[in-house]
């Protein structure tokens, strides 16, 4: 039987990329979204994948989701935190709402998420996670005071969960896309984007598939030496 892959914000954009992507290589793929009904229903009809809806930020109703996926299609062996959010604006002028949607979405959504799959993961001696990071988490961004510091705080659980499943068959690891041509990055005024490109050495915005083949990598049964990684991928904008 394949395992069963959970893509979170796998409706669209990069998320898409991935259920497409883990489709191909033979996983039983689910994908979960937040709200947006038509998109899900487009993308189940384009790709026969089947989708969920439910909040990531909300704790008790991902708990009752991924139980009931498992239910339906068998035990989560790989969990891909990929559901995101922005709502930027310069600190002072940022409301407590920006900043909270931001950081429950971005950040407390990968403890829901993981706390309902990591027992049986456990249990199973076996588990791939992702958490999507971002470039603007290991550098900082003008405006993105909630976005870097949730996507930063990706990147520190990541490592300290990694430390944990080592000795289970649980490998977690974070990927850091830099700009990638989603509806997230169509957001951007376009003479803000046309200088963001500038700054990217390949000199064009990443391919949500640029992404989703890297967590194909990572997910692999083979690539269980790989933990704690946070792997860039960013056209060369960012290196260290
Ligand atoms: P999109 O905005 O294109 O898609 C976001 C997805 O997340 C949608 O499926 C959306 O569902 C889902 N989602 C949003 N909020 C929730 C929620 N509360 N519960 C469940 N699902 C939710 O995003 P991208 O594809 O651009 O980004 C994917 C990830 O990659 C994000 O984590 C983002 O921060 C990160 N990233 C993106 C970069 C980029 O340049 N695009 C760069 C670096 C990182 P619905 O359709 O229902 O709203």
């Amino acid at each position: 039987m394949s395992r069963v892959a959970l893509v979170t914000g796998g409706t669209r954009g990069i998320g898409e990329a991935i259920c497409i992507k883990l489709k191909e290589k033979g996983y039983t793929v689910v994908a979960n979204y937040g709200g947006n009904d038509q998109k899900a229903q487009e993308f189940t009809e384009r790709t026969g994948i089947a989708a969920f809806k439910f909040d990531v930020s909300d704790f008790a109703a991902t708990q009752t989701a991924i139980q009931q996926i498992e239910n339906d299609f068998g035990p989560v062996d790989i969990l891909v935190n990929n559901a995101g959010i922005t709502r930027d604006g310069t600190m002072h002028r940022m409301s407590f709402e920006q900043w909270d949607a931001v950081i429950q979405t971005n950040l407390a959504s990968c403890f829901n998420t993981c706390r309902a799959v990591i027992e049986g993961m456990r249990e199973r001696e076996f588990g791939r996670i992702i958490n999507v990071g971002s470039v603007n988490g290991q550098a900082g961004q003008y405006g993105q005071v909630n976005y870097a510091a949730a996507k930063s705080g990706i990147h520190g659980f990541t490592k300290a969960l990694a430390q944990e499943g080592a000795g289970k068959g649980i490998t977690v690891n974070a990927i850091a896309p830099g700009y990638v041509d989603t509806d997230m990055v169509r957001a951007v005024p376009e003479d803000v984007l046309a200088k963001i490109i500038r700054t990217i050495p390949v000199g064009r915005l990443g391919r949500p598939e640029d992404i989703a083949n890297s967590i194909a990598f990572l997910v692999d049964d083979e690539s269980g030496f790989i933990t704690g990684s946070t792997l860039s991928i960013n056209g060369g904008q960012h290196m260290y």
